[in-house]
């Protein structure tokens, strides 16, 4: 292949969507650029387990570059890209502008926090690395802040913490951090019960999980008590300060609130100069093309599309791998066509089934009618998260770690990285200032619990 002359298909985002076309578009005669504007790519499904402290960065991550080195054809650029011109087959950068044949726009998604963005220093997400290390850095943060405090003689109330939203995300965040609270944490300090902590899962809808049946969302709030998580559904938070969430006329004091509730699509969706929906994704031809640009396409979260019963195509990995085969393989086609191409086929969503995990041999899974709960649903999640993950060596890290944890509870990853500083809690606290500050305390030894 002359790399001058070959047709060049340039993919934005090196996701579950990017890089299933990527690797789908590896032998064809095809020169296929990567932009991402990370070096890595993140297995989103297990960034719960990074926030929670069970697996580290590396494991749920892997360099693009390196999962790309055998295809020969593809190159990899890291850079953030801000904006394009269709009509002159341009996409710009943050540092220049490339130029395309063929563009996948395949950018993902972020949260959204229904208008109020100034919730968000208070009320993290969890989308990317940073976001699950940042989680991770207040959730450890706020057992030592009170061990601290207690250890000082000052009577120190239960934990708040307080999850938002009760999707995949919110139900897999409060499980996880109600199971660390009674069972990895519980025996380590000794002015604190972490097993005291107590979890609030808030849902504005009436049930956890609204995209699974009824039998599993109501195993799921059942699966959720069982580990100590108290749930409460038709739930509207109002209001969220730091340390503070306000809801139904209540006004709740929180060591920890973590935002699970909403989701928009990148920025770069509205940036294509094409209908979107409310929630910005790209509104996509049945072939997952831009109206009036057949060769671009928007794939994954970013895109929008329904399936043959009228409903939107849910915005999970398994539908941007088969949207980044679909749309390479098409792509594909058209070059060994030389120019007489066959009309173009329509998109098929093949649903394998959904899982979502809540805890430790807690889960629920759904194939069709068969609905499973508990632990055979969770080994079914482990086995297709293990399996889906990227590169052999994860794979078999992921297994050992979880083989361990599941043996022993410990969760391996218990850093406390960056700074000292938690929200709500620092501003009423002077003793939870930084070490460096005026007001550091002689600590007496630690009575009872
Ligand atoms: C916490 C969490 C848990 C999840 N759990 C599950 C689960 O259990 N099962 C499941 O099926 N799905 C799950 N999902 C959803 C699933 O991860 C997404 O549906 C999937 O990642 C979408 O793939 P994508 O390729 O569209 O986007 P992404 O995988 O989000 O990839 C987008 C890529 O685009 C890059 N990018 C974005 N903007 C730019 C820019 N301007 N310039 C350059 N690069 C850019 C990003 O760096 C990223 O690499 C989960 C998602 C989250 C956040």
């Amino acid at each position: 292949m002359n790399s001058k002359t070959a047709t060049r298909v340039v993919i934005v985002g090196a996701g579950f969507g990017g890089l299933n076309a990527a690797r789908s578009l590896a032998k064809a005669g095809a020169r296929v650029t990567i932009i991402d504007r990370k070096n890595y790519h993140t297995f989103q499904p297990l960034l719960y387990q990074v926030a929670t402290a069970g697996l580290s960065p590396s494991e749920i991550a892997a360099p693009i570059r390196s999962i790309m080195r055998s295809y020969k054809n593809v190159e990899v650029l890291m850079s953030e890209v801000t904006g394009f011109d269709l009509d002159r087959r341009i996409i710009e950068t943050t540092e220049s502008t490339v130029s395309y044949d063929y563009l996948i726009v395949a950018a993902g998604a972020s949260h959204s926090y229904f208008g109020h963005d100034e919730w968000e220093p208070s009320a993290p997400g969890l989308k990317t690395i940073e976001d699950a290390l940042e989680i991770r850095r207040r959730v450890l943060l706020a057992f030592e802040l009170a061990e601290r405090e207690s250890a000082s003689g000052e009577t120190t109330k239960p934990l708040n913490f307080v999850v938002v939203g009760a999707g995949p995300t919110g139900v897999e965040l409060a499980g996880t951090i109600a199971e660390i609270s009674r069972q990895a944490l519980a025996d380590d300090f000794r002015s604190i019960d972490p097993a005291r902590t107590h979890i609030l899962l808030l849902e504005g809808g009436p049930r956890v999980l609204p995209a699974y049946a009824e039998d599993l969302s109501r195993s799921a709030e059942e699966q959720l008590r069982r580990l100590g998580v108290e749930v409460r559904t038709n739930t509207m938070v109002t209001q969220i300060e730091p340390g503070l969430v306000q809801f139904a006329g209540t006004r709740l004091s929180a060591t920890v609130v973590l935002w699970a509730a909403g989701v928009a699509a990148s920025p770069l969706g509205r940036k294509l100069g094409v209908p979107v929906d409310r929630a910005g994704r790209v509104l996509v031809q049945p072939d997952l093309s831009l109206p009036g640009h057949a060769n671009v396409f928007a794939i994954g979260d970013l895109s929008s599309l329904k399936d043959a019963q009228g409903k939107l195509l849910p915005g999970v990995a398994p539908v941007a791998i088969q949207q980044g085969q679909f749309v390479a393989k098409l792509i594909r086609r058209e070059i060994d066509s030389e120019g007489n191409p066959e009309p173009r086929p329509t998109f098929h969503y093949w649903n394998k089934g959904s899982l979502a995990t809540i805890g430790r041999a807690a889960a629920v899974a759904e194939f069709g009618r068969m609905h499973i709960s508990g632990f055979m649903a969770w080994l079914a999640w482990l086995f297709v998260h293990i399996l889906f993950l990227i590169g052999f060596r994860n794979r078999l890290l992921v297994l050992i770690q979880w083989a361990w944890s599941y043996v022993t509870y410990e969760r391996g990853a218990r850093l406390i990285t960056g700074s000292t500083y938690l929200p709500g809690w620092t501003e009423s606290h002077p003793e939870a200032m930084p070490p460096s500050a005026s007001t550091r305390q002689e600590i007496p030894s630690a009575g009872p619990k």
